[in-house]
């Protein structure tokens, strides 16, 4: 048996480890454009802070390619599936056929079309270890730096080159940060924190006009700045996979055996959709677990076995500065609210059910309400009253306990 994976990152990784519960002999080959081992991308903030180094950072062991027995083709990038001759065509012209393929290709950033940005010479973008160390050489304690984009990419560089600069300020259209995980409450408490280390914010205000050094704000507002960073978002890297003929939408159609439409191709990861329980809708779920489990699916299945990714739910887990957030699920039905100090959270419920979650600081046993979303555990089953002030097992059924422990 020959597989094929085109991505090197968590979702990869699954695959492999997927792949070798069920198979220890096929031919595993991996393609990938970066030239590195396999690592963890959400550290590339945490090297530039000085919190870990690229021997660290590491997702796997340096022995993983070899246990496993793969054929890491690092550096080459796929060019093309031939869906009905089974083969991969690289950039070299090189052609690898394949029994069974994973596409897991990530995402891309997404730059959006801003006046004059092709004016500024140092800009750059947040989302690998090239950008990483592309952004490290650039600035210097001098710097004064724009962040466009106050999303978990935008904000996890700043923090990452906070120290390091002389100035961070940080822009965005929404008229809160990290909008699509947090309330306007939770924002303004995270905004607050993180204004404490000096970084700026201009919210619900856009580069109208960029040249080498000054942008001209929507508001009007004008800003100099030296090193330049675009975080508005990023697409998933469908192309690929819509070119062979699979269907796509934002991201790769996949079915809860991670099959895409086109007989013996998976999609796994930030590039491809899941079905997140918690709002019934096929999505990309662009998160580091759910990019682990869907691979490993993927590679269970693809090497004979038979397994659903069934329990998908977007969960963030993040921090800055020192403060912790948490979040999961969809922030739908009756609101449940206790702040105390720093410490902020949010119960979301619904038809007898956990629908979501904020934690804020205290992010203590998050795990047991995660597991009731996961779990669609009926509230009336436990003693909510009890959990919904402090997340606590003795409050489930000892039936129920072994349950959520076992999922956690
Ligand atoms: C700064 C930052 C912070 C983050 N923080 C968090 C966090 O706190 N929690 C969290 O859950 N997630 C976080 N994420 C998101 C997380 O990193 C992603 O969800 C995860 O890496 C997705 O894994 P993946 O395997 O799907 O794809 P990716 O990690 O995107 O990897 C895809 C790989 O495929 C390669 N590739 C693409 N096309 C080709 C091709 N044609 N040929 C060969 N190779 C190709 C790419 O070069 C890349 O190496 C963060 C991301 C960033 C950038």
């Amino acid at each position: 048996m020959k597989y094929v994976i085109i991505g090197n990152s968590a979702a990869a990784v699954g695959c492999i480890e997927g792949i070798r519960q069920e198979d220890t002999k096929g031919s595993i080959t991996v393609i990938a454009s970066e030239p590195y081992h396999t690592y963890s991308r959400p550290l590339i903030s945490y090297l530039l802070y000085g919190k870990t180094d690229e021997q660290r950072m590491k997702y796997r062991p340096d022995s993983f390619y070899k246990e496993k027995k793969c054929t890491a083709m690092l550096g080459r990038t796929a060019e093309k599936v031939n869906a009905e001759a089974k083969k991969v065509i690289l950039d070299n012209g090189e052609e690898i056929p394949y029994d069974k393929l994973l596409i897991a290709a990530g995402s891309a950033p997404f730059i959006p079309p801003m006046n004059g940005l092709e004016k500024v010479e140092k800009r750059f973008t947040f989302l690998s270890l090239d950008d990483a160390k592309a952004l490290e050489k650039a600035i210097s304690a001098d710097s004064r730096v724009l962040i466009i984009g106050a999303g978990l990419i935008g904000l996890k560089c700043a923090e990452g080159i906070c120290d390091r600069v002389k100035q961070i300020t940080v822009v965005d259209l929404a008229d809160r940060i990290l909008p699509s995980i947090l309330d306007e409450e939770g924002s303004g408490i995270v905004q607050e924190h993180i204004e404490k280390k000096g970084i700026r914010f201009f919210l619900n205000d856009s580069a109208a006009e960029l040249t080498d050094g000054r942008v001209v704000l929507k508001s009007g507002t004008e800003l100099d700045f030296d090193v330049l960073v675009v975080a508005v978002g990023v697409r998933p890297n469908i192309s690929l996979a819509a070119e062979a003929g699979a269907e796509t939408g934002r991201g790769i159609v996949t079915n809860k055996k991670c099959e895409t439409t086109l007989p013996d191709i998976y999609a796994a990861g930030d590039c491809a959709q899941s079905h997140d329980i918690t709002t019934g809708q096929d999505r990309v779920l662009a998160l580091l677990p759910n990019a682990y489990m869907q691979g490993e699916c993927a590679g269970i299945n693809m090497a004979g076995g038979d397994k659903r990714y069934d329990k998908a739910i977007p969960m963030n887990a993040i921090g800055f500065f020192g403060l912790h957030i948490i979040t999961a699920g969809t922030y739908d039905g009756e609101v449940y609210t206790v702040k105390k100090g720093h410490s902020y959270k949010k119960l979301f419920t619904k038809d007898n059910r956990l629908m979501g979650y904020i934690l804020i600081g205290d992010i203590q046993r998050a795990g047991i309400y995660t597991s009731l979303i996961r779990e669609k555990t009926p509230l009336d089953s436990i003693d909510f009253d009890l959990i919904r002030e402090k997340p606590q097992l003795m409050a489930f059924s000892r039936k129920e306990r072994s349950r959520v422990l076992a999922n956690r």
